[in-house]
C-alpha cells in the first residue's frame, strides 16, 4: 500500500490544544484510556475464539505490555489483542473515535465547571495527545490475510497510513512524548499511574523501561503455571557434605555437580490483580481476604469491623465490597472513600451520583459494568437506571445491617458505637434507608444498655384512628445525656428517681432526634437539664412568695434582670440549685454550630440558663429569710456559679471570679 495521507475531518483547526486544557487536571487518565482499549481488543479476541471464528496460537498468554524508553522519551503499549485492518484504523481510530472527541468538547467546551466529566469519563484514544507530540499505530489484525498497517499523527489534522513490519496479531501504540510529559517515560511514575487505574484490570500488564532490570517474582517449581513466562537461573554454590568413613570418623567432602545445582524460577511480576476479590462469590472467600484486600487497597491499617460483599447479576449487574471503618472518636471527622470501576477498570472515588451520599462515609469498591459512563455527570444524577443503583445499594447495606441486628445483636451491639454517626447520617438523608432501619437503631441507656425506640416506648406502632395531632404533653419524653461527665449531677438526681436517660453524644445525634421526633409524632427527645420534671419535684408549701422574693435577691446579686429564677421543692435535698437550659434554644444553637453559622452570633443564639432553687435545701431558706443580710449577694452569686459548673464550663472570666470569691469564704470560715 502506497502512503496514504488524510485529513481529519473537523470542525475546529485543531482540537489538541483543547483536549491538553481540558484534561489538565487529571492527565493521567490516558493510560487508563489506551489500557482499556487494549483490554477490550483481547477480550475481543477471546471471544472470537470461544465462538470458533478463530484459533489461538499455542501458548496464547493473554497480555499488555507498557514499555517506557526515558532516552526516546517514549512509551509504548502492547497488547496481542484482535488487532486493526487499515480499514478500521480508518473507520475507529480517525472517524469514529475523533469524531467522538469533537463532539465531546463541543458539547462541554463552554462548560467550565464541569472539568471533571472528563477525568472522569474519558474521551478514549486521543487522550493520548494530551501528553504526546506523536502518536503511532502499528497493528496486524486477527483477520486471515491481513496486512501489517503503520499510521502516524502528529496532533495535526492530518496523518498517515501505509503499510507496516508487525508480524504477530496485536497492536503496538508509541508515544512519543511531549517535552512537558517526559515523566511518564519514567518507570516508577508510570507504576503509580498502573497502579491508581489499572490494579484490577482483567488481564495482566506488565510494565518496563528499557536497558533496566525487569522486575521478577522468584516462584516454587510447584506455583508454576502452563502460561507462566519463567527465567530460570541456575545457580551453583560449592557445597560440601559430611560423609562417615569406615573407621567411623567423620570426614568434609565437596558434593557432586549435579547435587550442587539449585534452580531458581523467576516470573515477571504484573502490575495488577486481574481477579480482584469482589468478582469471586462471596462463599469463596476468607475473611483474611477480606482484611488483606482492605489494606491493600485502602492502605488503611486498622482494622475494618464488618463488611458487606454486594453480588448480582439481575436485573443489573453490579459486584462490590463495602468496608465500615473503625471511627469510634467523637472529634474525628468520618471520610470515606468508595471506588467505581467499570469491569474492573478504575473510574473515578466517590462518584455521588451513582452512590449513595451518606455510604461514601464507608470505604469501598463497587464495580458495575452497565453505568453509562460516556454521559455526563449531571445525566447520571437523573439517570433512572442509575438511581436504581444507588436504591439498590442502600437497600443492600439496610438488609445486611438489620439482617445483623436481628441474628447477631452480640456484635451490632459492639459495633454499635462506631456505625452509629454513618447509619444515623443515612437515615437523615434517606426515607428509605430510614424505615428500614429505624427499629434498628439502638440507645445506649445510663446502665450501659441498648434498648430500641420499640423497648422505651412500645406502643410506638400503633397508629392512632383519631386523626388529630398528637398533643405536645401526650408525647413520650425520651431523656437524654450528650456528656456523661459534665451532666453527672442531673444523671445523679435521676437515677434516685428511678429515672432513665439515653447517652446521645455525637454531633450527629442532634440532627438524628429532630429527624425521629418529625417521622415518629409520639416521641419527644428531651435533654436531661432541659427542665425538672414534677416526678423530681414532692410536696410542699406553696412557693408563690417566696419564688417572687427569691428571684429579686438573685437578680440582683448577679445584677442581671433577666435571670428566670423558680423555685421548687426537689426531692434530693443535697443540691441547693440547678440550671436548666432550653431544649429548643440549645437545639437551635447545635444546628448554628453544625452549620458552622456559629461565631459571630454565638451570643445571640446561646441559650440563657434558667436557675430552680430547691427549697428544701437550708442554704436557700436561709438566703429567703436573710435577704437583706450583709454579704447575701456572695452566696447567691457562689450558688449561682455551682449550678452552672454542674451544667457547663464557665467562661474564663467567671471562672477567675469564681476562683477568686472561693478563696475569701475560705478566709472567712477560718477567720
Ligand atoms: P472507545 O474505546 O470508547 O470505542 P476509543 O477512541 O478509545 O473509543 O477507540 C476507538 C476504537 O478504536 C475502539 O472502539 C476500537 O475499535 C479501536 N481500537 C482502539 N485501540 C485499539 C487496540 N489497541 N486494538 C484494537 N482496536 C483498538
Amino acid at each position: 500500500m502506497a502512503v496514504k495521507h488524510g485529513n481529519l475531518s473537523i470542525h475546529s483547526e485543531n482540537i489538541f490544544p483543547i483536549i491538553k486544557k481540558w484534561m489538565y487536571s487529571d492527565q493521567d487518565i490516558f493510560v487508563r484510556e489506551l489500557i482499556s482499549n487494549a483490554c477490550d481488543a483481547i477480550t475481543k479476541l477471546k471471544k472470537l475464539s470461544v465462538a470458533g471464528e478463530y484459533e489461538l496460537p499455542e501458548g496464547y498468554k493473554p497480555k499488555i505490555e507498557v514499555v517506557l524508553d526515558d532516552k526516546e522519551k517514549t512509551m509504548k503499549i502492547i497488547d496481542n489483542g484482535i488487532g486493526m485492518t487499515a480499514e478500521e484504523v480508518e473507520e475507529y481510530i480517525t472517524q469514529i473515535a475523533f469524531s467522538g472527541a469533537t463532539e465531546f468538547l463541543e458539547k462541554y467546551k463552554d462548560k467550565a465547571d464541569e472539568d471533571q466529566i472528563i477525568g472522569h469519563f474519558g474521551l478514549g484514544f486521543y487522550s493520548a495527545f494530551m501528553v504526546a507530540d506523536e502518536v503511532h499505530i502499528d497493528s496486524l489484525s486477527y483477520k486471515e490475510g491481513s496486512k501489517a498497517v503503520h499510521w502516524t499523527c502528529d496532533g495535526s489534522t492530518q496523518y498517515e497510513l501505509e503499510d507496516g513490519d508487525k508480524d504477530t496479531v496485536g497492536t503496538v501504540i508509541t508515544l512519543y512524548l511531549n517535552e512537558n510529559c517526559y515523566e511518564y517515560s519514567n518507570l516508577y511514575r508510570v507504576n503509580d499511574v498502573l497502579e491508581k487505574y489499572c490494579s484490577f484490570m482483567p488481564v495482566e500488564i506488565y510494565s518496563s523501561q528499557v536497558n533496566a532490570e525487569p522486575q521478577y517474582e522468584t516462584i516454587d517449581e510447584s506455583e508454576l503455571k502452563d502460561t507462566d513466562t519463567v527465567i530460570e537461573h541456575i545457580h551453583e554454590d560449592a557445597k560440601t557434605e559430611e560423609k562417615e568413613k569406615e573407621d567411623g570418623t567423620k570426614e568434609t567432602v565437596e558434593v557432586s555437580p549435579e547435587k550442587n545445582q539449585v534452580k531458581i524460577l523467576k516470573r515477571p511480576v504484573p502490575v495488577n490483580d486481574t481477579h480482584p476479590l469482589w468478582a469471586k462469590h462471596p462463599n469463596e472467600c476468607t475473611e483474611e481476604e477480606y482484611r488483606d484486600f482492605y489494606r491493600k487497597v485502602f492502605r488503611d491499617y486498622k482494622e475494618p469491623l464488618f463488611w458487606i460483599h454486594l453480588n448480582m447479576d439481575y436485573p443489573f449487574n453490579l459486584k462490590g465490597i463495602l468496608y465500615f471503618p473503625r471511627i469510634n472518636t467523637e472529634y474525628e471527622s468520618i471520610e470515606g472513600t468508595i471506588k467505581l470501576y467499570n469491569n474492573q477498570v478504575f473510574i473515578a472515588d466517590n462518584i455521588k451520583e451513582v452512590i449513595p451520599e451518606y455510604l461514601l462515609l464507608l470505604k469501598g469498591v463497587i464495580d458495575c459494568p452497565d453505568l453509562p459512563l460516556n454521559v455526563s455527570r449531571s445525566a447520571l444524577q437523573n439517570d433512572g437506571f442509575v438511581t436504581k443503583i444507588s436504591d439498590y445499594i442502600s437497600k443492600k447495606v439496610a438488609d445486611k445491617l438489620s439482617g445483623m441486628c436481628k441474628t447477631d445483636r452480640e456484635n451490632y451491639e459492639k459495633y454499635w458505637d462506631d456505625i452509629s454517626p454513618f447509619i444515623k447520617f443515612g437515615c437523615i438523608r434517606d426515607t428509605k434507608f430510614a424505615e428500614k432501619m429505624m427499629d434498628y437503631i439502638l440507645y445506649k441507656n445510663l446502665d450501659g444498655k441498648y434498648l430500641t425506640l420499640k423497648d422505651m416506648v412500645p406502643d410506638i406502632d400503633e397508629k392512632d384512628d383519631k386523626k388529630e395531632e398528637i398533643k405536645e404533653e401526650d408525647k413520650h419524653i425520651i431523656y437524654y445525656v450528650t456528656d456523661p461527665v459534665q451532666q453527672g449531677q442531673y444523671i445523679n438526681m435521676f437515677k434516685e428517681q428511678g429515672k432513665d436517660a439515653v447517652i446521645l453524644r455525637h454531633n450527629i445525634d442532634t440532627s438524628f432526634i429532630t429527624h425521629v421526633e418529625r417521622t415518629t409524632d409520639k416521641v419527644k427527645f428531651q435533654r436531661i437539664d432541659a427542665e425538672i420534671s414534677e416526678d423530681m419535684k414532692g410536696e410542699g408549701e406553696d412557693l408563690t412568695e417566696i419564688s417572687s422574693t427569691l428571684q429579686e435577691v438573685f437578680r440582683k446579686a448577679l445584677s442581671n434582670d433577666n435571670l428566670q429564677v423558680t423555685v421548687a421543692n426537689l426531692k434530693n435535698e443535697k443540691t441547693a440549685a440547678v440550671i436548666t437550659v432550653s431544649e429548643e434554644e440549645r437545639r437551635m444553637q447545635d444546628m448554628m454550630k453544625m452549620y458552622g453559622m456559629a461565631g459571630m452570633n454565638d451570643a445571640m443564639f446561646a441559650p440563657k440558663p434558667a436557675l430552680v432553687l430547691n427549697n428544701n435545701h437550708p442554704l436557700i431558706k436561709y438566703i429567703a429569710e436573710n435577704k437583706d443580710k450583709d454579704g447575701i449577694d456572695v452566696v447567691c452569686k457562689q450558688v449561682y456559679d455551682l449550678a452552672l459548673i454542674a451544667n457547663q464550663p464557665l467562661s474564663a472570666e467567671a471562672m477567675s471570679e469564681f476562683i477568686e470569691r472561693s478563696q475569701d469564704i475560705l478566709l472567712n470560715s477560718i477567720k
